[in-house]
């Protein structure tokens, strides 16, 4: 284990968020580790709301980290996953059983709505270690005869895993990534967002709680640049995940490719959502008022709709009757619907983009604001582009911003939802089975909803083509990202015995 004066210092008092008790510091190796030097953490809610100060960590504390990490991954690897897996369906239910105060935290550092975490978001943090956990339970070797000899592949766990997380539904995006690897036996050293540390911290409470091991899932706080670029570029580390911004994806990759090792990246999206003149106008435009919702700081968000140009007219009438339901507000209210920004920061890069397109001679069509100065709201807004070539058009704003573009066809349709580098995801309404089949095989993107969005199965793959994202997550795909599959072979008649199909269980199943 490395030595690191921050082992020196006593840990921070714990910050309150709204009477919900969280430790500013980071935890590895199954305790409370505080940095001198600290970083702030306001709330989007009220930004003269200082949450905390929180440990800011270095390449010290990363090193530190990935080297419990790494003490801790044969002990892991060697439960396997039936026991893996009972520690993991305890995380769940604690995750479950906190679920309002992780929602009251998570709300406060991030603005997400209150009620869609506690309901939903933080549910579906549970359900990934819950699906995990099965999943890897579930592996078969596939076994069989080839040539004069019996194949096998094993999957054994890959080793220290680092996760990188973005600052929109932080729990629920590390949950998703730390899962697979903490199933399929690899420590994990994850670090959140620095615009929304929290409800990471309490995710280390709860692991500790459930009874992990120490060293299994460390959370390390701190700045992309610094802790962050430390723990990537460590050789030590075996798999990296990341979800975040095209750019901080090529770096990332960069670092990992260094040192060779396997790298996924769910990255920026700018997805069509495109209406057909069959479509169910209603629906199509309830959900296109929804892209609003959490302040469309969401990547899978259908921020470009493609509307047939004969229902133009119709569709923007009913859009807007919708979006005149939208209620701005306080995120712990249950009766708003669009949160603020998360930073003055990101506030000013959501509102450039938009001064940008009013000023090339593209058209804002409602909003375009900052609503209620001193606060960090953006007004629902809706640009109609003088070209597809737009900034507007082109670029990932994430935040409360949609495009407006007709087409008079299936062809045109297909060419302008294809026409970004982006392919995260892509939304089509129509009520041809036909045409949605056709549209849907011909859009670029990694997942593709017809006539719904943000339903999904989680064995499905999931991932982005182009700058979206690099790798499949999901399911097994995830599974096997975590892992070594490896091939064992052995002559047919050469061993005393026949070997016959594994349950999964112990035979290098990890
Ligand atoms: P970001 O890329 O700025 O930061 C993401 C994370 O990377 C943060 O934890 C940050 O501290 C860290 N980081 C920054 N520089 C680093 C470096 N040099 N080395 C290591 N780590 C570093 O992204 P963001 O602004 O937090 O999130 C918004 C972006 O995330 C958007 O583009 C959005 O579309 C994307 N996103 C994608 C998905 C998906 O599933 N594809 C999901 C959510 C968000």
């Amino acid at each position: 284990m490395t030595a690191t004066t921050a082992t020196e210092l006593p840990e921070h008092p714990r910050a309150d968020v709204s009477g919900v008790a969280v430790s500013v510091d980071h935890y590895i190796g199954g305790r409370r580790v505080a940095s001198p030097e600290t970083f702030e953490d306001r709330s989007p809610l009220d930004w003269a709301w200082k949450l905390a100060d929180v440990s800011r960590g270095d390449a010290e504390i990363a090193a530190r980290a990935l080297g419990t990490a790494a003490d801790a991954a044969p002990g892991w690897a060697a439960l396997g996953p039936a026991d893996r897996g009972v520690l993991l369906r305890r995380l769940a239910d604690l995750v479950d059983a906190r679920a309002a105060e992780l929602a009251t935290v998570e709300c406060a550092d991030m603005a997400m709505l209150e009620e869609s975490l506690r309901l939903r978001v933080i549910a579906r943090g549970a359900r990934n270690f819950l699906a995990y956990a099965e999943l890897a339970e579930g592996y078969r070797e596939r076994v069989w005869s080839s040539q004069g000899t019996r194949n096998r592949v094993i999957r054994r766990p890959a080793g220290p895993t680092v996760v990188i997380t973005p600052w929109n539904a932080p729990f629920m995006l590390s949950t998703w990534k730390c899962a697979p690897a903490l199933a399929a036996g690899n420590p994990v050293v994850l670090k959140p967002a620095e615009w929304s540390p929290l409800s990471c911290s309490l995710l280390a409470d709860l692991a500790d709680e459930a009874g992990l091991p120490p060293g299994v899932l460390n959370v390390v706080q701190g700045i992309g640049e610094e802790v962050g670029a430390a723990l990537v570029s460590d050789p030590r580390v075996r798999r990296v995940s990341f979800t975040g911004s095209p750019e901080t994806g090529r770096l990332i990759a960069r670092a990992a490719a260094a040192n060779l090792v396997p790298f996924t990246g769910e990255l920026g999206g700018k997805g069509p959502l495109v209406v057909f003149a069959d479509a169910d106008l209603d629906a199509a435009a309830a959900k296109a008022a929804a892209m609003y919702d959490d302040a469309g700081q969401v990547c899978l968000a259908g921020t470009r709709l493609l509307v047939e140009a004969g229902v133009r007219d119709a569709f923007v009438e009913r859009l807007f009757h919708h979006v005149d339901r939208h209620v701005l507000g306080d995120s712990r209210d249950p009766t708003t619907t669009v949160s603020p920004l998360i930073h003055p920061d990101h506030l000013a890069r959501v509102a450039g983009f938009v001064e940008r397109a009013r000023a090339a001679g593209d058209t804002v069509v409602r909003g375009g604001r900052v609503w209620r100065e001193g606060g960090l709201w953006y007004e629902p807004t809706l640009v109609e582009p003088r070209s597809n070539d737009s900034e507007i058009v082109q670029e990932e704003v994430f935040g409360p911003v949609l495009t407006l573009q007709t087409f008079v066809d299936e062809d045109e349709a297909v060419a302008l939802a294809n026409s970004t580098a982006y392919g995260l995801s892509a939304l089509v309404w129509t009520s041809s089975e036909e045409r949605a089949q056709r549209v849907g095989r011909a859009l670029r993107a990694g997942t593709i909803w017809v006539n719904t969005f943000l339903v999904r199965d989680l064995t499905a793959p999931f991932g982005g083509i182009g700058i979206s994202g690099v790798g499949r997550e999901g399911g097994d795909y995830a599974l096997d990202f975590c892992s070594d599959l490896v091939t064992l072979q052995i002559l047919e008649g050469s061993t005393d015995r026949l070997e016959g199909p594994t349950d999964g269980e112990g035979g290098g199943n990890g």
